[in-house]
């Protein structure tokens, strides 16, 4: 009888076959489906799916009902949590007509527009309409590949407006007046303020977190370096203008108009602390390894402190390199 002795290379080779394994890839699409139970009216006719959970690629979703008609904004990731916002939104409005908007072209905000095809008059401004055909199968590939949720993002077919503004639309939904504003590029080419101004509501998606730092978006590989952090702070300031009460954020709790100025200071003494150690002669990777320790200690509970360095990259290659 032949005697087994290991091969201390097989066993190694086994080893690594089996941490690979371990590796291998597990799609996370189903924890991003928009949660019906989180709905919440935050101002009168006005409904909000929110992500209270802080869930990652979850964002909030807004439900507008006035008399006649009712406005949704944004769908969620993926056609099944646009089919529960559809639902959802029929349950609240009944017969009434519907209205899509999304706040920018970001998938987790629109890439479920499909599902309202000729069941909405589907409404977005004309820089986000062209920022989605130009960018819309890049990020669809980004997320499949990179942010475990393929299947999410199987069957999504990118969707053009009914309707296509230019910097300002309005729509009167019976008894609720709803202003769609496109002011500059800055979160991304085409992010839209929704507002409600009879009632202080207004809906920022990505250009507000509440208690997380900023995704400034930063993808050479994607040709999408379009992100513009002083635009970002001058639609700011209009907002703030308008005294807002109820403030919608992209993703996190619904919030005030303190989250706002909150944000707003975040952003300024961000990007002077960029400014000041770049013309001191500190490369991107020396601000980014000493000023990032430095931001999250003054929020130590927000969320999405791994996209600080690119956050300071924005500001560096925008303010910087001149
Ligand atoms: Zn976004």
């Amino acid at each position: 009888m032949k005697t087994r002795t290991f091969n201390p290379i097989i066993l190694m080779l086994a080893l690594l076959a089996a941490s690979a394994a371990v590796a291998k890839y597990v799609d996370i699409s189903r924890e991003k489906i928009v949660n019906l139970d989180n709905i919440t009216e935050v101002s009168p006719g006005v409904h909000v799916i929110e992500d209270k959970q802080h869930i990652f690629l979850v964002p909030n979703i807004t439900i507008i009902v006035g008399t006649d008609a009712a406005l949704i904004v944004d769908t969620g990731l993926g056609i099944e949590s646009a089919q529960r916002v559809l639902s959802e939104a029929r349950k609240l409005a009944g017969n009434r007509k519907l209205y899509l908007t999304v706040t920018h072209f970001h998938p987790e905000h629109g890439f479920g527009a499909q599902v309202f095809k000729g069941q909405a008059t589907i409404i977005y401004n004309r820089a986000q309409r062209d920022e989605l055909l130009k960018k819309g199968a890049p990020f669809q590939a980004l997320f499949a590949d990179k942010l475990s949720v393929a299947d999410a993002m199987k069957g999504v077919k990118l969707v053009t407006p009914d309707i296509v503004y230019d910097s300002e639309a309005q729509i009167d939904l019976g008894g609720r007046v709803v202003k769609l504003n496109y002011y500059k590029p800055a979160h991304t080419l085409g992010d839209q303020v929704i507002s409600i101004p009879a009632q202080g509501v207004v809906i920022l998606g990505d250009l507000l977190e509440t208690q997380s730092f900023p995704i400034m978006p930063w993808f050479p590989e994607l040709s999408d370096t379009d992100v513009n952090p002083a635009n970002w702070r001058e639609i700011f300031r209009n907002v703030a203008a308008t005294n807002p009460v109820v403030v919608i954020p992209g993703h996190g709790q619904v919030g005030t108009a303190a989250d706002l100025d909150e944000a707003a200071r975040h952003m300024d003494f961000a990007s002077k602390e960029v400014t000041q150690r770049c013309a001191a002669g500190n490369d991107l990777s020396s601000i980014q390894r000493d000023l990032t320790p430095i931001l999250v200690a003054q929020h130590p509970d927000w969320d999405l402190k791994d996209m600080i360095p690119m956050e300071i990259q924005a500001y560096y290659e925008r303010l910087c390199r001149r």
